[in-house]
């Protein structure tokens, strides 16, 4: 386990580099050997795996990752922790740090590069600014880069919207998309404390494993996707007036009739729809707008 857990050596660190945290840039490291464990088991590494891992800081995951699989690649977006990342990750040859913007990276293209120009699957680990985590994530699935699993630090309230399921409060369009293309598992829970500086949140550990095949047979992704946008935004009314009020240029009656195609009772709240009841609404809204 690295010794880089442990808050004096990073006070060190901070002091012999003049390095001086950048609240905007989300940085708050991790000091804790037992959650750096936990991240590194829930992502099932084997030695033959590539891992992308965004946002490394000091090196303190990567270094944990290195110990285990046989090539890491690092995307971190502050070039003022490069002279440390580079003594820390000095034994490491199975490691390489890219200096990045991680939300504007093609990640299968920079695996497809690595991999003597072959395509392969990856794991994707990171510990990110929250601000940037459900951008990361959409840009991560939505992108349908050939990830294998996701075990990122998220804010606990975030965490908590990804795995709720039909009819709770935090039941939303974040958790309908992520649960379309994932399978999501909270995995710990991490207080403000293992962390340096300590952020003004808790956090949760979250591992998502990539679906091999989608949950429900879409006509159209798009269309699906927009029809949970609309039910969501207006989450306190029926379903028929959400989707009514809203510009998807259908009048009340054709709602009433697309809503009884898809077995659906218009009185309901698009709150409480799963994935199936918004998959045969979008399916029946795409036959009769096509
Ligand atoms: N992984 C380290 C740890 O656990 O201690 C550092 C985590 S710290 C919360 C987040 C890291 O992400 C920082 O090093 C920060 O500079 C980096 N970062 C912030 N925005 C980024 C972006 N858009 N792309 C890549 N890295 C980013």
């Amino acid at each position: 386990m690295s010794e880089l857990s442990s808050p004096s050596k990073v006070f060190n660190l901070f002091k012999e580099f003049n390095f001086h945290t950048n609240k905007k840039l989300g940085q708050n490291f991790l000091i804790d050997s037992n959650i750096i464990s936990k991240i590194i088991s829930a992502a099932d590494l084997r030695s033959e795996d590539l891992v992308v891992e965004i946002g490394p800081g000091l090196g303190v995951l990567t270094q944990s990752i290195a110990d285990e699989v046989s090539r890491v690649l690092s995307i971190e977006i502050d070039r003022k922790l490069q002279p440390i990342l580079e003594v820390n990750l000095k034994e490491y040859s199975n490691t390489k740090v890219i200096f990045q913007d991680a939300l504007k990276t093609d990640f299968d293209r920079l695996v497809y590069a690595e991999a003597g120009g072959k395509s392969r699957s990856y794991k994707v680990i990171a510990n990110l600014p929250y601000y940037i985590t459900t951008p990361l994530l959409m840009h991560i699935l939505e992108s349908k880069f050939n990830v294998e699993l996701i075990v990122i630090m998220v804010q606990r309230e975030v965490a908590e919207r990804m795995t709720a399921p039909p009819g709770k409060k935090d039941y939303g369009a974040l958790s309908v998309a992520v649960q379309y293309y994932t399978e999501p598992e909270i995995i710990c829970r991490v207080p403000k404390t293992v962390f340096i500086p300590a952020p003004e949140v808790d956090s949760t550990v979250i591992r998502l494993i990539k679906r091999k095949l989608p949950p429900v047979q879409l006509k159209s992704e798009k269309l699906f996707f927009n029809l949970v946008r609309t039910a969501f935004n207006q989450r306190r009314k029926t379903v028929l007036n959400a989707m009514q009020g809203s510009n998807w240029g259908l009048m009340k009656e054709e709602w009433k009739i697309i809503l009884e195609k898809a077995g659906i009772d218009p009185m309901r709240r698009g709150e409480t729809f799963s994935l199936q009841d918004f998959a045969m609404l979008s399916n029946c809204v795409y036959e009769t707008l096509k």
